[in-house]
């Protein structure tokens, strides 16, 4: 099911296998909650190359209804994407007051935010829910500590994600489909690091560092990361949830993480930050104005090959949707072409230099 193929010290380059894609790792994943990916066509995903993306199967079990799903046959078809796509619990909903009203030992109580009904989330619950999607990879439910909490708190967050994670085993039924777990642990080494050895004592497809990237000073983030990673099983993907900038992801693929999911590429994009090879670019800026060159001369896709910064500019001045969809574009293709770049050094052995350079460019 994962392959390592390459390794640069803690850098690991490989091959997962799902039920629709063999993703070569390490690989990003643009978010698409409620199955789209803001301003881009399912098949701008496949031509640009994106492998795999992520679902919420919380959110899709409230709009359109997990039956709506069903008599599709499965998430792939109702959205027509042909690649992997994963499928996040709710746990993460826990950092949005228009989802979150309470945790219990039985589940996370969430509310809709379309019309506010409430619900009890248990891990039977989103099984349930993640087996009908026929996503490639579930994610556990879990109780993500947040870092206002105190160390207690995050004891007991600790204690529910390792009970819930057992029982997300015991009810997932869709043998096709992948199951990751999530290891917690706030910012306490200490607890990241029981946490990390007691999810990988299950027997899951992969791992994820959960909780991480929600407002820590990154220098935290890697401590958490360092304290867990030499506990998950080294023959099984490593997902590290909710980092996307381009320096983020170069360093946490140093630190050893294998997957990553952000909205930070595309909410850039809409807020007219794009990314160059040479750092970043404000699109808005007045200096663009009449800058006939391409967003970044470096870039191959298909918005730097046929439109100049002028003209973007000018659509996201006036505000039109095209704008959006190119600046969305360029970020996405930019991300995952990064990718494939970190993916080559590392069977190459050039990561740590790769790395070096790039984040001296930008
Ligand atoms: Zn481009």
């Amino acid at each position: 099911m994962f392959k390592l193929i390459s390794t640069e010290d803690y850098a690991r380059a490989g091959i997962l296998k799902t039920a629709h894609c063999k993703i070569e790792t390490p690989f990003f994943m643009p978010v698409a909650t409620k199955t789209a990916v803001k301003y881009l066509d399912p098949k701008d995903l496949e031509k640009i190359g994106i492998q795999a993306i992520i679902s919420n199967a919380f959110v899709l079990s409230l709009r359109p209804g997990i039956n709506v799903i069903k008599k599709a046959d499965g998430i792939h078809k109702f959205m027509n994407f042909h690649n992997a796509i994963f499928t996040d619990s709710g746990g993460f909903q826990k950092i949005k007051d228009s989802f979150y009203v309470k945790s219990s030992d039985k589940g996370l109580h969430l509310r809709s935010p379309f019309d506010g009904k409430k619900y009890l989330l248990t891990p039977k619950e989103i099984m349930k829910i993640h087996n009908t999607l026929s996503s490639d990879a579930a994610m556990v439910l879990d109780e993500m500590p947040l870092h206002k909490q105190s160390r207690k708190q995050v004891e007991l967050a600790v204690k529910r994600t390792h009970k819930w994670a057992q029982e997300c085993i015991k009810y997932h039924k869709n043998k096709k489909q992948l199951l990751f777990g999530i290891a917690q642990g706030g910012l306490y080494p200490d607890l990241r690091e029981k946490s990390a050895k007691f999810i990988s004592s299950l027997q899951f497809d992969g791992f994820a560092f959960g909780g991480l990237a929600i407002g820590e000073p990154e220098k935290q983030t890697y401590k958490m990361i360092n304290a867990q990673v030499k506990h998950f099983p080294k023959d099984k993907p490593r997902y590290l949830m909710g980092i996307g900038s381009p320096a983020q992801l170069i360093n946490a693929i140093g630190a050893g993480a294998d997957c990553f999911d952000s909205t930070f590429p595309t909410q850039n994009a809409r807020h007219n930050t794009l990314f160059t090879s040479q750092g970043k670019l404000v699109i808005k800026n007045a200096k663009y104005k009449s800058d006939l060159k391409p967003v970044d001369k470096n870039c191959n896709c298909y918005i730097c090959k046929n439109y100049t910064r002028a003209h973007i500019r000018h659509l996201m001045k006036m505000q039109e949707p095209n704008g959006l969809k190119y600046c969305t574009y360029h970020n996405i293709y930019f991300i995952n072409n990064l990718m494939k770049q970190i993916r080559t050094a590392i069977k190459e052995n050039s990561f740590n230099q790769f790395k070096k350079e790039f984040l001296k460019k930008i």
